[in-house]
């Protein structure tokens, strides 16, 4: 169906936003950028720490070390048993601070339930932080210096980037208020003169902010939450979701049938938001690895 898209004041049919092919994009120029580091002897290194036997986290760590070896960045899998102590795995992640081989550390969530995940991610040094995780990449996004940004809101705002969907002054609903995607994504959508409102499972009528929505943004961990009727025409609708549905297809949190036939703009699942973020990891351990390397300059 054709629309109206407020974005770029236009009639058009919608356009499937590629996550795919924008990740592939993005791995190959970083494997020149690692090429680069190797010519001067440094190869970066990502250290991955996984906690007990969750199918999915094994999904997603397989993917990643593709990723990296894709782009060729060394990767270490530290795979610790469901019984791991706090303290056994704080310890892990200050050895992994100390050794100079290792370039970033990532903590594979979700951790079994005896284990604080905040905590944990606390003990991770700013400077490896590639999943933009700790206090201090979040306060510096907040305040708005640069620094490592949670990898999922950062593959969507290249995504805007890539395809020029400017979001000043328009009017962003994002669905979900998590640590690693909804919070993160208010500072982002902030910082792009977006005006931003937050939904939750606490949200009253969550369907009249949607429906006045330029954009929206779900991630709420629901197949087919946002339906066409919750959506106005010519709305850019980006999907986090990655889900289940009831006959075990992956799906995202939007009927991607429903609402693609009144949106400008949408992104599939799979093959959008994903291949970002785990591209947008990438991104993230070969800037670590630079600022490593200007600090010991300068020491
Ligand atoms: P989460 O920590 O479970 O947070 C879900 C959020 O959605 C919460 O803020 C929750 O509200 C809200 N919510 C749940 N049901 C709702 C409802 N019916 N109406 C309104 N809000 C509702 O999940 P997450 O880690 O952010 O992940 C969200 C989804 O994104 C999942 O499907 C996950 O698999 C996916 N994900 C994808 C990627 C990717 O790379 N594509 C990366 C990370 C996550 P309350 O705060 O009130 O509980």
């Amino acid at each position: 169906m054709v629309s109206e898209n407020p974005i770029k004041g236009e009639l058009k049919m919608a356009t499937i936003i590629d996550g795919k092919s924008l990740a592939k994009k993005t791995r190959e120029n970083l494997k020149i950028e690692c090429d680069k580091l190797k010519l001067e002897g440094i190869t970066p290194k990502l250290a991955v720490i996984m906690v007990g036997d969750n199918p999915a986290s094994k999904v997603y760590v397989r993917n990643k070390s593709r990723a990296c070896s894709d782009v060729g960045i060394e990767y270490k899998e530290y795979l610790l048993p469901e019984e791991t102590t706090q303290e056994e795995l704080i310890n892990l992640i200050k050895n992994l601070n100390q050794d100079k081989e290792i370039n970033g550390i990532l903590l594979q969530s979700p951790l079994p339930r005896h284990l604080d995940i905040n905590e944990a991610f606390k003990a991770i040094t700013y400077m490896k932080d590639v999943d933009g995780f700790t206090p201090s990449s979040v306060g510096k996004l907040c305040i708005g210096e640069d620094t490592f940004i949670s990898c999922t809101p950062y593959g969507v705002m290249k995504m805007f980037e890539e395809y020029n969907i400017d979001l000043t002054g328009k009017d962003v609903v994002i669905l979900g208020r998590s640590n690693i995607v909804g919070k993160p994504l208010i500072q982002c959508c902030l910082q792009k003169n977006a005006t931003v409102t937050v939904c939750h499972s606490k949200t009253k009528n969550l369907e009249e902010h949607t429906k006045r929505a330029d954009i929206v943004i779900s991630a709420i961990g629901q197949s087919n939450f946002v339906k066409a009727d919750m959506i106005k025409d010519g709305a850019v609708v980006i999907d986090v979701g990655i889900n289940r549905d009831e006959n075990g297809k992956l799906t995202g949190d939007v009927d991607f049938e429903g609402v693609e036939k009144k949106v400008s703009y949408i992104t599939p699942v799979p093959g959008g938001v994903g291949p970002m973020t785990i591209a947008m990891l990438m991104n993230n351990v070969i800037k670590a690895t630079k600022e490593q390397q200007k600090e010991k300059s300068m020491l």
